[in-house]
């Protein structure tokens, strides 16, 4: 994957680029509320300006579904953009035709501007080669920045690397570079973790890394699958009826592997999923009735973190347990800490792990945080993505 060209190959001074990140950030009132996407594009942004470049940076923002909607326009976004760089952001009413045309025709080398929502318009998510075109037409250089995007063959994402040169922003060819590594030179013994809620979502990641890591420890509803798949009973627990073979086929298939699944020997269980509910901990063959399984034991806690702190490295996507409601949080917590106070190369994909262990605070002990969700998982699974596949190699 290195072979892939990326902004430091190239010669940008006054080279007219259209930049896609992902700045599809959750506003509140007019107001951004979480910036962290913003400023993770920020490196490639101060690259691209210092090295005098022309940008005008385009990003998606919600699900206005190819029409205008007032509420998800980009000003609010280009404001903070402003405020994080000290520096003016033109911020345009369209993302593609002659008024951004114009407006790109006009700058001076070091000048950034924001386009409109790229998703007011219909083509985008349909990857219309006539919207891709128009999209491109005013630019010399793509810059695909937008690695949460990269699962997705959208006109800003693919198609307009049709048209001009395509290469990958700093982001991008960190996110590359980080979750390539266990893939492709992973350190010994390698040790992945997954949770989250279903196993019909990460089946292929599952699939993955039985033929890749050494450890496989599932927690969070996707374990109650595998244990309902080895016979247990499960009371009221989620669980997904429909991959009870699925999950069998793999634990079967683990036999033959050199990687151990680990399924939890106890459990969290609560009858009501509230916060301050009664809770107790059962082995799996306890939990009947009106029990619901929301969280890992404290003993599966004490034993993944074991196999956690002997690992060199660490692959980790979805949370152990129902993180939102503590103390259902406390399996993902134990877990977390132990990979942050062994010596694993850790990193961790997926947005509902990142925004509990942000949470819990232990975000900041985490090797590599990937800012990806659904790509991440692709990226993991081996698939090729539309996003990356566009971009020049060397
Ligand atoms: P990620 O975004 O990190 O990939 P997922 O989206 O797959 O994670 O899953 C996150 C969801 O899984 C959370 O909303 C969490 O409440 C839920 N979850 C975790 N454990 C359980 C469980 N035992 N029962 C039901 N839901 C669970
Ligand atoms: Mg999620």
């Amino acid at each position: 994957m290195s072979e892939i060209m990326s902004i430091n190959d190239l010669d940008l001074q006054g080279k007219k680029t259209l930049l896609r990140v992902d700045f599809n950030v959750p506003l509140d009132r007019g107001e951004v509320r979480d910036d962290t996407r913003i400023r993770a594009a920020l490196p490639t942004i101060r690259e691209l300006l210092s090295r005098g470049a022309r940008i005008a940076v385009a990003s998606h923002l919600g699900r206005p579904k190819g029409k205008t909607q007032d509420d998800l326009k980009m000003d609010p976004v280009a404001k903070r953009l402003s405020e994080l760089l000290g520096k003016e952001v033109l911020k345009l009413d369209y993302s593609a035709g002659d008024e951004v045309a114009a407006a790109v025709e006009k700058m001076q080398n070091g000048e950034i501007l924001l386009l409109e929502n790229l998703r007011f318009e219909a083509g985008e998510e349909k990857n219309d080669p006539q919207f891709a075109r128009l999209l491109a037409a005013p630019f010399e250089l793509f810059v695909n920045d937008a690695f949460g995007t990269a699962h997705r063959a959208h006109a800003s994402t693919a198609g307009v690397a049709e048209y001009i040169p395509a290469v990958a922003g700093l982001l991008m060819k960190k996110e590359i570079e980080e979750l390539s590594r266990c893939l492709d030179d992973p350190g010994r013994p390698l040790t992945a973790v997954l949770g989250g809620a279903k196993v019909s979502d990460k089946i292929n990641v599952i699939k993955r890394f039985l033929s890749l890591a050494d450890n496989l420890l599932i927690g969070g509803g996707m374990a109650n699958t595998f244990l309902a798949a080895r016979g247990y009973g499960l009371g009221d627990s989620f669980y997904e009826k429909d991959l009870l073979n699925q999950a069998a086929e793999l634990l079967e298939a683990s036999k033959d592997s050199s990687c151990r699944i680990h399924l939890p020997p106890d459990l969290v269980v609560t009858r009501e999923l509230e916060k301050g509910s009664a809770w107790e901990v059962m082995t799996p063959e306890q939990v009947d009735g009106n029990w619901k399984a929301v969280d890992i034991g404290p003993e599966t806690a004490r034993q993944y973190g074991d196999i956690v702190a002997g690992s060199a490295m660490l692959v980790w996507n979805g949370p152990l347990g129902v993180f939102e409601i503590p103390p259902f949080d406390k399996g993902t917590k134990l877990v977390a800490r132990a990979a942050a106070e062994s010596s694993a190369y850790s990193v961790v994909g997926g947005g509902d792990l990142v925004a509990a262990l942000e949470a819990l605070g232990l975000a900041g002990d985490i090797s590599f945080i990937s800012t990806g969700g659904g790509a991440t998982l692709e990226f993991w699974e081996g698939k090729e993505l539309p996003g990356i596949a566009v971009l020049k190699k060397k």
